[in-house]
């Protein structure tokens, strides 16, 4: 990343992790994927139970290769063949890692889905969330990030699935009701109960989508 880009998001990190702070959500600023890797590695207690949902920046930094190898219990949900199951015991992981499809400069969370297995383990369920996001998720306020989320990631998520959606061949949101809409559910995250149950690892470079 270009010297200053790479400046101005480590500036802009301590006013996010402020604002994480504020919702009770534990933050950490990683400046590049390896840092991330680490700290990922030491919030995971060993021997946890941890399974994910979809997270390509949990994959891109190492981190499942990682657990996969170590001594940790990772549910692969795509090893399953019974869905529901892998969906019932993502609620009882101690870990759950996720990304978000946008987060704003005060620390809202932002994330859709469409079988809203993921945003349902966000919002309840597994002991401990740990998100780890890039800095290309990052947005001015909560009406960018929702515009993030419905003209960026689903478009990009949705080719990526190969689903037909309006979005994913023209790239832009549609605000469709198409059987294969991955925006059924629209979670906003703007403060965490629970202390210490949501964590954020914020890395310095582009990752997931
Ligand atoms: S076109 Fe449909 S699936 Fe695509 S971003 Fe819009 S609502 Fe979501």
């Amino acid at each position: 990343m270009n010297e200053n880009k790479a400046r101005r998001y480590a500036l802009l990190s301590s006013k996010i992790i402020k604002g994480l702070a504020s919702r009770n959500i534990e933050a950490f600023w990683a400046p590049t994927s390896e840092d991330a890797l680490k700290t990922a590695l030491s919030l995971v207690p060993k021997g946890a139970r941890v399974t994910m949902g979809g997270c390509a920046s949990a994959v891109e930094i190492g981190l499942v290769d990682a657990l996969k190898r170590g001594a940790y219990e990772f549910i692969d949900r795509d090893a399953i063949e019974d869905k529901r199951a892998a969906m019932l015991a993502a609620y009882d992981a101690d870990v759950y890692l996720s990304s978000a499809n946008a987060i704003t400069e005060d620390g809202v969370l932002v994330n859709i889905d469409g079988n809203a297995n993921r945003v349902s383990a966000i919002a309840q369920g597994p002991r401990m969330v740990l998100f780890i996001i890039g800095v290309n998720k990052i947005t001015p306020d909560l009406d960018s990030a929702l515009k993030r989320a419905r003209n960026v990631a689903a478009p990009i998520n949705a080719q990526r699935f190969g689903l037909s959606t309006p979005c994913s061949s023209t790239g832009a949101c549609a605000d469709c009701k198409s059987p294969d809409c991955i925006c059924c559910q629209i979670l906003i995250t703007r403060f965490s109960r629970h202390p210490g149950r949501i964590k954020v690892i914020l890395v310095g470079q582009d990752l997931g989508f």
